[in-house]
């Protein structure tokens, strides 16, 4: 484990289990070099699953205080996940992850990583999985294009529900080229891919997003890459980090990003 960094990290504020603290000396244990908080931001559509604005502001002064606490041992950052239907930031931040949980039909908002059996509908609905996914990388390279993060988070989030391809073939070629003209479009905004394990840490996935063909293409484009376990268990702040090192060697890279101690981000070799 050469990463040593978790960018993609939630809280008990919204869907995790730990507190910003906790989740902080967890990091520390680990060995981190450094730890950025993300949040799910304030959304429009399903609150629930978003901070409000008064815990917004809680949120910002505990990173902030554990950012004091850890000085010089760990360094943290203050991030949020936006998604789609993310309502305008209450506060600046130290960098922006964008994801696609959404898909919208005939006026529902259906997330794609939420129950399994509206997903399953919506996919008949839309005449299949490969209709379902192609709609959603479109959708999402269009929201890479309008918001500009400086991380695109979970890139095939549908196949969370597809291992060992069980409900479609992610080696189709119009699956597969669906997902080469979203990464282009992408990689056009200079944005970071993360490689994200948060499916294996519950159980889902034993691979990270995104899957090896989107990481080569992605590699093939120039675009850099940033691992991240996607926490909501302070227990699960590594896991599937070694196998994602592995993978992301198999794709190609030597090097890879990560929250730096000094600076925003930083290379290493992995
Ligand atoms: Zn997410
Ligand atoms: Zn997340």
């Amino acid at each position: 484990m050469v990463t040593r960094s978790a960018h993609h990290v939630h809280t008990a504020y919204v869907d995790g289990i730990d507190t910003v603290f906790e989740m902080a000396e967890a990091a520390e244990k680990a060995g981190f070099l450094s730890l950025g908080f993300s949040e799910h931001s304030i959304q429009v559509v399903d609150p629930f699953y978003g901070l409000s604005p008064e815990t917004a502001l809680s949120y910002r002064q505990d990173v902030l205080e554990a950012r004091e606490k850890y000085s010089g041992k760990l360094s943290i950052y203050l991030g949020m996940e936006l998604d789609v239907f993310a309502a305008p930031l209450p506060f600046p931040i130290d960098y922006h992850l964008a994801a696609k949980h959404y898909l919208t039909h005939e006026s529902e908002h259906i997330p794609v990583d939420g129950n399994f059996k509206d997903v399953e509908r919506l996919a008949r609905e839309l005449g299949g999985w490969v209709p379902l996914c192609s709609r959603y990388f479109d959708e999402f390279a269009d929201h890479i294009e309008r918001c500009r993060p400086d991380i695109i988070a979970h890139f095939d989030l549908p196949a969370k529900w597809n291992e060992d391809g069980r409900h479609y073939d992610e080696s189709d070629p119009k699956y597969l080229q669906a997902g080469f003209d979203a990464l282009s479009r992408m990689a056009a905004t200079g944005a970071l891919l993360e490689v994200n394990t948060g499916a294996i840490a519950r159980g889902y996935r034993s691979s990270p997003y995104p899957s090896l063909p989107f990481l080569k293409f992605w590699r093939s484009l120039g675009g850099r890459v940033i691992l991240g376990s996607d926490c909501h268990d302070a227990r699960c702040i590594v896991t599937g980090y070694e196998l994602s090192e592995t993978l992301m060697r198999e794709a190609g890279y030597s090097c890879a990003v990560r929250l730096g101690v000094h600076d925003l981000f930083e290379e290493y070799l992995l």
